[in-house]
């Protein structure tokens, strides 16, 4: 049975990479009809971000990935934070000693400081010098017990290399020479990285390891520990980098939206995935929307690209769009509701009206305020904008026409948009008016902007009667002067 985790470090907010690597996981598990796994993994103390875990939990609830095990939901396997497993390493690491997979080292900081001034003086990198390894295996469980600090590392072979296959990337190969002896214990007990995940994915029963590429060049490491354990390592699926252009790499440091920023910015989360789905995965079809459900039947390993992929802003604008035009009238009140009220008062507007006429023209709900704040406040505009060649209207056409359809506003009482429209439709014809000579010179007068969501008829009825009166006259006042 396939088991896939998602292991992310609570350094903060999910950026859209790991997104996609938690997207990946989840769908694959769910394709295979397996088991997906959230694990915390906070061994670096350090960098963690207070908060940040429950950070995760809230995106993977936003996102929708339901995982079947992790902190927050329990499971067989746990716990599913690394600093609540603690007590389970050291006895892996010192069995690794005895197999000779690892070492104790009791080197100071001091000497490691020199050691490493010393590389870099030479113009190396430094390497630790597996100057503990030959330590007499009593001599170093007599300081052990005396209470000197120490550290557990690896004990990488000094020659030959290390391999491992990967279902993306085929086989990745490295000279033991190039890798260090990196620490698996810490002096405070606590594993590092390297460490745990190899620990936790083998205790977990975790079949696929999916992660970002940045891990491709340690992974060989990592199956040596798997080979002196005399453990089946798991199947690896690196995954490669989401590029912000050609050259860069996506970062919340360069100001590159987060998951969070996205719906924050009025985004549609079923847009977000299943673009971001489509970000170095693809159906090997034309086809490009597909709900959560769909991706979870149709994910495979064969459709992933080793290239990295760009997230492209305006594409995901574009596909949010079509997004919004697909969602049901009720559905898009609703998410377009919090944004109306940005800028308009509930009890005053027609909400289900406006966003009958917002529905088209939304690509992201936070283009919504600027969309329909003239309905609350009359903007200022210039008399310029009468001015429309292919309606042939100019700023003395407006005033003729806001002179004759005044009285036709004024004197409609029941103000409803049908009434509106026939009253004004049928003076213009009996004036022997062009309708859009009446209408687009109204539309600005009332509107104040030369694009708007809905007409004349439209807008005439969302602000009402009076309010329709009273920017009329303003106009032909200033039309006048
Ligand atoms: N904790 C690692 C990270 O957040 C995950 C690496 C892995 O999935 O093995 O980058």
């Amino acid at each position: 049975m396939v088991r896939t985790r998602f292991a992310p470090s609570p350094t903060g907010y999910l950026h859209l990479g790991g997104l996609r690597t938690a997207l990946y996981t989840y769908l694959y598990a769910r394709r295979m009809g397996g088991s997906f796994i959230l694990r915390i993994e906070d061994t670096d103390q350090e960098r963690e971000v207070p908060g940040a875990i429950d950070k995760i939990y809230q995106s993977m609830k936003l996102a929708g990935l339901k995982y079947d095990e992790g902190p927050d939901v329990g499971g067989e396997y746990g716990p599913y934070i690394q600093t609540q497993r603690r007590d389970i390493y050291l006895p892996y690491a010192q069995k690794l000693v005895e197999l000779g997979g690892a070492y104790y080292c009791f080197c100071t900081k001091e000497r490691l400081d020199e050691e490493r001034a010393k590389a870099e003086k030479n113009g190396g990198q430094f390497k630790y010098d597996k100057h503990c390894l030959h330590l007499d295996k009593k001599e170093a469980q007599r300081r052990i017990e005396a209470g000197e600090p120490y550290v557990i590392r690896q004990n990488i072979p000094a020659t030959g290399t290390a391999s491992f296959d990967d279902a993306l990337y085929g086989h990745v190969e490295v000279d033991c020479s190039t890798l260090d002896d990196n620490v698996l214990i810490k002096a405070d007990g606590l594993p590092t990285y390297n460490f745990a995940n190899v620990i936790d994915d083998h205790t977990m029963g975790i079949t696929h390891v999916m992660r970002g590429s940045e891990y491709l060049s340690s992974a060989p490491k990592y199956n040596l520990l798997y080979e002196s354990f005399g453990w089946q390592p798991p199947i690896y699926v690196h995954l490669p980098v989401v590029m912000r252009d050609a050259t860069r790499k996506l970062s919340k440091r360069y100001g590159d939206p987060s998951f969070e920023d996205l719906l924050e910015q009025g985004y549609l989360r079923e847009a977000i995935i299943n673009f971001i789905a489509l970000l170095g995965w693809s159906p090997r079809s034309e086809r490009e929307f597909f709900t959560l459900e769909e991706l979870e039947q149709a994910f495979d390993l064969e459709g992933l690209n080793k290239s990295p992929s760009i997230f492209d802003m305006n594409k995901l604008t574009w596909f949010n769009g079509e997004y919004i035009r697909k969602l049901t009238p009720e559905q898009f009140l609703s998410a377009a509701t919090p944004w109306l009220e940005k800028a308009l008062d509930k009890d005053k507007f027609d909400f289900k009206r406006i966003a009958s006429l917002l529905q088209n023209r939304t690509d992201v709900l936070n283009q919504i305020p600027d969309m329909v704040d003239f309905l609350a406040q009359m903007p200022e505009f210039s008399d310029e904008l009468y001015v429309n060649k292919k309606m042939k209207t100019n700023p003395q056409v407006a005033l003729n026409a806001l002179k004759a359809l005044r009285p036709v506003i004024a004197g409609i009482e029941d103000f409803n948009e049908t009434n509106i429209h026939d009253a004004l439709m049928s003076h213009i014809a009996s004036l022997g008016m062009k309708t859009g000579q009446a209408l687009w010179p109204m539309r600005i007068a009332i509107s104040g902007k030369q694009a708007t969501p809905g007409g004349a008829v439209e807008i005439a009825y969302l602000i009402g009667k009076d309010e329709t009166l009273r920017r009329m006259d303003a106009a032909i006042g200033k039309l006048e002067a």
